[in-house]
């Protein structure tokens, strides 16, 4: 059986083509540029050559035929029909309050995805347009939404509800959800599974590092709390997210510099975290552990900086479960980066967790990183939202 996941954002479409007899991934693929000049689709089929197109992708309905022409084309094809594709998944970013798990989409399952339009107003519209792309191309194959939020909709009210005026939560919906939910509930099962925790009676931590960071709190398999709020700009310092602050600052820095409100949060989203702190020397670690290496101050600052909130939200997040039994670290940089993995457990020595330098030497692979007299397991574990995405979808239909 042939899952297609589908990943649609604001102007991108991300793809893979899992086999889920062996979870292989037959192709995967980008579109970029939708809707905006220079469109470009990179299919990638595995044992073949790559297949770039460029050709105008007005929008998602276009870029989603082309990926379908792609996939069964005579060269660089890997199935021969689209009836070869038994369901498609489509990570869905907002389902707001209605879902906490994921579901085959009907025109109610639409609706709420319109109805959240409001909460994630660059993503919803596009994974809805997704949806109704996939529909009108393969009639009669299931179509499974799966929620980036629904992981979270198990966190209690004290942990999702923001101390402002009740009214609007009740408006407006305005509490916290959290996002990255597909990858905390793919890595946290996992952690069970290898640790040899009760899943039953189990406190662990996941901690999801990329150019978008989030952490979430795990107890019994079941997330208690996590990082984002309603939007994923609150937590953890990121890429170029600015992550917690004092939202004066918005009304501050707006009155300073004449931006609007919008102008503002495109200035926290896209040009602070560690972008922002370092003084524009770049989001991607890899250029920053360069640059401080060379001496720029700046740019060891957003690193020890960025550390420094994790190690808080752990510390948190311990105190909210009275106790952690494992800690696992995913995504580009909890799974690549050592030094960043060596610098936060730094911070955990009144838990008792201890590195071992030596296990701790790995890139992308799934690894127990703590010393054997560790307190607390530590672990990499590579997060695979896709391979998530497609169970979710092949356990649904
Ligand atoms: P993601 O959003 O999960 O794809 O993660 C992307 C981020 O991971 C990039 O911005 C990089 O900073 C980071 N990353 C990936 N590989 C490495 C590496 N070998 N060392 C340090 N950071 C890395």
């Amino acid at each position: 059986m042939n899952v297609l996941v589908i990943n649609c954002g604001s102007s991108s479409l991300k793809y893979q083509l899992i086999n889920m007899e062996d979870e292989s991934v037959l192709a995967k693929g980008l579109c970029e540029r939708i809707g905006i000049e220079g469109s470009k689709l990179t299919h990638s089929p595995a044992g073949k050559d790559k297949l770039v197109i460029e050709q105008p992708m007005p929008d998602h309905q276009v870029a989603v035929k082309l990926v379908l022409d792609a996939l069964v084309d005579e060269k660089a094809g890997v199935i021969k029909d689209i009836k070869e594709i038994s369901a498609v998944g489509h990570r869905v970013l907002h389902g707001g309050k209605y879902y906490s798990d994921s579901i085959v989409v009907n025109e109610d399952v639409k609706k709420v995805i319109k109805d959240c339009f409001d909460l994630g107003p660059l993503h919803n519209p596009a994974n809805l347009i997704g949806i109704n792309a996939c529909e009108a191309a393969m009639p009669g194959t299931p179509q499974v939404a799966v929620f980036d939020t629904a992981f979270h909709q198990t966190m209690p009210e004290k942990a999702y509800m923001y101390a402002i005026p009740h009214e609007y939560y009740e408006k407006y919906s305005i509490r916290r959800y959290g996002f990255h939910g597909t990858s905390h509930s793919f890595v946290s099962k996992k952690l069970l599974e290898i640790s040899g925790l009760d899943a039953n009676n189990s406190k662990v931590i996941v901690c999801h590092l990329g150019n978008g960071a989030s952490v979430s709190a795990v107890v019994n398999g079941k997330c208690v709390d996590t990082s984002m709020g309603l939007t994923p700009l609150e937590g953890l310092i990121m890429g170029t997210r600015s992550g917690d602050l004092d939202p004066a600052i918005v009304e501050f820095i707006a009155n300073k510099e004449g931006l609007t409100v919008s102008e503002m949060l495109n200035v926290l989203n896209k040009k602070s975290g560690v972008l922002g702190m370092s003084g524009g020397v770049s989001s991607d670690f890899r250029d920053l552990d360069k640059a401080a290496l060379e001496g720029n101050e700046l740019a060891k600052l957003a690193l020890e900086a960025f550390v420094y909130r994790v190690a808080k939200y752990i510390g948190a997040y311990t105190a909210a479960m009275n106790g952690v039994d494992a800690i696992a670290f995913t995504a580009g940089l909890g799974e690549n980066d050592k030094t960043t993995r060596k610098n936060i457990v730094s911070y955990l020595g009144y838990l008792g967790a201890k590195l071992d330098e030596e296990r701790n030497n790995i890139r992308g692979e799934e690894a127990l990183i703590s010393a054997d007299d560790s307190k607390v397991k530590l672990y990499v574990i590579p997060t695979n939202e896709e391979l998530a995405i497609a169970r979710e979808t092949v356990a649904l239909i």
